[in-house]
């Protein structure tokens, strides 16, 4: 790359580190002299798009290989290929463990059933289990945020968590519990065939990864699931708690964007 193309890169990337903590409410960040613009309006936000890029599960560029033999038919097309509706169906008014007992309504989660991106979290917290919807609360909001800092809309990508019933108490989520549902969220992300699964925060990583290793070091680069790539980065209500986390996040989810052929508005 020429120095030039080296120096527009640097620079866009400040530029849209600027946007996405201006859309997270931070009013003031040093930019250099001139303040930069907004992008157009939201109806000229793209899509993403569907790359050529293909991962076989076989590649060993990234660090983590999922294997999970008894899932691994749920990515090699030899299990039956449901809609989000017949999933759903299939969860019924379940009670395959114990974190029904607590839940007011179950999330199953919500999007765009095509999306090239797919969230997951950890599990419905309590305005989630409320309202039977995913990532609806403060963090949720900062995650539409988040979305629409990458020049997306909420309802383009699909949102979900690992567990579909929230915890008492908003406890994580015990092995028992996401081994149980997993299933679901399996099959969930058979059915949308995503390009990128980005997990929030180390309970739904290391649960998908099956890994203990820490989210510090699972972050920014990406790992396979089955054959999907999957980034690794902060939960939003980590962010809540520590804005120091906005910078890494995102880095992680301009790595997304590149891999998705995504630029902001305006680009
Ligand atoms: Fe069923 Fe999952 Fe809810 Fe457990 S968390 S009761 S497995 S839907």
């Amino acid at each position: 790359m020429s120095t030039e193309a080296d120096l527009k890169e640097i620079i866009e990337e400040l530029r849209q580190y600027y946007e996405f903590q201006k859309s997270m409410g931070v009013e003031r960040v040093y930019a250099g002299k001139q303040e930069k613009e907004a992008g157009p309006p939201p109806a000229q936000r793209r899509q993403p798009k569907r790359t050529e890029t293909k991962v076989t599960a076989n590649k060993q560029t990234s660090e983590n290989i999922i294997t999970i033999e008894d899932k691994a038919d749920l990515f090699d097309g030899s299990a039956k290929l449901m809609t989000l509706e017949e999933i759903r169906e299939e969860i019924g008014d379940c009670t395959r463990c114990k974190l029904h007992e607590g839940r007011t309504k179950l999330v199953f989660g919500e999007g765009n059933p095509n999306a090239s991106l797919v969230f997951v979290g950890e599990g419905p917290g309590k305005d989630e289990d409320l309202q039977g919807r995913p990532f609806v609360g403060r963090a949720g909001k900062l995650l539409t945020k988040i979305i629409e800092a990458m020049g997306l809309k909420r309802e383009d990508v699909y949102i979900c968590n690992v567990v579909k019933c929230r915890p008492p108490g908003n406890r994580t989520p015990e092995q028992d519990e996401m081994a149980t549902c997993e299933q679901f969220l399996f099959k969930q992300i058979r059915s949308i065939d995503p390009e990128v699964i980005v997990c929030l925060g180390a309970t739904a990583s290391q649960s998908l990864l099956k890994t203990k290793n820490s989210l510090g070091s699972l972050r920014g680069k990406f790992h396979l699931y089955g054959n999907k790539k999957l980034m690794v980065t902060y939960h939003p209500a980590a962010l809540l708690r520590n804005p120091n986390f906005k910078k890494p996040l995102w880095e992680d989810m301009q790595v997304v964007m590149k891999e998705l052929g995504l630029k902001r508005p305006g680009d």
